[in-house]
């Protein structure tokens, strides 16, 4: 059982990003439908004992048993994720959480040490700082603002440094291309959380990372109705990830490998109208007098500015803002909002809104909060696919204080 052709051929000038995002990965299905079906099945039969054996020794591709991801619609899924991300090879995950555990099991041991950069998932901190020192994993984590010790606290038993830019909830963008160069000196890996850049404004492979991951259930999902994550980087790299991936019982399921990459058509035009309007309320939120700051790579200055000008293609559909009052004012102004809705999570059509103090970040001790900027009065907006006028209406409402009638 070999593989089909892939339509789109490396012999070919390479297509741009919206062909890629429609085509890549993609082969030609034998009843002529016009993306690969749907293979929902656990198991595949083979014509002979001969063929079951080159591909449970590795001598051809087939298909054999979908926990190991031995499945034709989670290969073509990984194929369409690798070309996204220009890495040599890809793999698909029932959660963004697994394709971070299964990374940092996989290429971490009991004595070794990772470093955490800036801000990060609320989910991440808790991998990191309380499972993880359970196997004898140390993670030292820096604030944005202590990126320039990275050099102090890289030793000779550090593995992975990690790092999520644009960062959650504070947008802050560190510059892939420094940090790889002061990781690499010890020896460790670079591994880029790409979920709010998406593969539309950001290829950190291209910067010299080593492994990209994706929360898939936000914008390469992006209707906010399934679960899945993914890496991406070279085989050697992703090989042992596979291994772990297999034996948790982590791998994607195929209905949701067809449905994500369903979505991932429609990557390109959802994530550029998606930039387009967070800078529109980026812009009206830093003039409005309630709003004391705003986060949006849009509106980075100095170093930040020449660092998203070097690494970004596009500023993102993700922003955060402080209001001008304490937590109560803040959550009031959240309440008035009605075209946002008040959910954690983002990337999808819908605009959501969420304090990070009572979501995303509410396990972190409040100390730590304050340290790193995560002030009671945060705001986070995901910027769904509405008519950027209608949001900014939204947002001067629940600021202004006098709700309007919601009328649809
Ligand atoms: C949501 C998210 C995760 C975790 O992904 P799940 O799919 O919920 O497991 C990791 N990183 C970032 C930046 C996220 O937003």
């Amino acid at each position: 059982m070999t593989e089909p052709k892939v339509t789109t051929t490396p012999a070919q000038p390479r297509p741009g990003l919206s062909t890629r995002c429609v085509h890549a990965g993609d082969v030609r299905d034998p009843q002529g439908a016009i993306h690969p079906p749907l293979y929902g099945h656990s198991t595949f039969a083979f014509n002979s004992t001969a063929d079951l054996l080159d591909v449970v020794e590795g001598r051809t591709e087939g298909n054999l048993y979908t926990r190991y991801g031995l499945n034709p619609t989670i290969r073509a899924l990984e194929r369409k994720l690798a070309d996204l991300e220009d890495a040599e090879t890809a793999l698909a995950f029932g959660s963004g959480m697994a394709a971070e555990a299964a990374t940092f099991l996989s290429h971490i041991k009991t004595g070794e040490h990772i470093v955490c950069l800036g801000d990060v998932y609320g989910g991440t901190f808790e991998l990191l700082g309380e499972n993880l020192p359970r196997l004898g994993i140390e993670t030292t984590f820096l604030t944005a603002g202590e990126v320039d010790r990275l050099p102090d606290v890289l030793t000779d038993r550090t593995r992975i440094v990690f790092f999520e830019t644009p960062s959650n909830p504070g947008l802050d963008v560190f510059d892939i291309a420094a940090i790889t160069t002061h990781a690499h000196q010890v020896g460790a890996l670079v591994v880029v959380d790409n979920t709010f850049a998406t593969p539309v404004n950001q290829n950190p492979l291209h910067h010299g990372a080593d492994l990209v991951i994706h929360s898939a259930t936000k914008y390469l999902g992006g209707h906010s109705d399934l679960t899945a994550g993914a890496v991406a980087g070279p085989a050697e790299l992703l090989a042992p990830i596979a291994g772990w991936r297999k034996n948790l019982g982590q791998v994607i399921a195929p209905e949701i490998a067809s449905l994500l990459a369903r979505s991932i058509r429609t990557l390109v035009v959802r994530v550029r109208a998606q930039n387009t309007a967070a800078t529109a309320v980026a812009e009206f939120l830093a003039d409005h007098s309630r709003v004391a700051k705003v986060n949006h790579p849009s509106l980075a200055a100095g170093d930040q500015a020449a660092v998203v000008k070097a690494q970004m293609r596009g500023h993102g559909g993700m922003l955060s803002f402080l209001v001008d009052g304490d937590a109560a004012a803040t959550a009031a102004v959240v309440d008035r909002l009605r075209v946002f809705s008040i959910a954690a999570s983002l990337g999808g059509a819908e605009s959501l809104v969420t304090q990070p103090i009572t979501t995303t970040h509410h396990g972190l001790d409040p100390a730590e909060r304050a340290r790193r900027g995560i002030a009671d009065s945060m705001v986070r907006l995901s910027v769904g696919l509405e008519d950027a006028d209608d949001l900014i209406a939204d947002l001067a409402q629940a600021l202004d204080g006098t709700v309007v009638p919601s009328g649809g």
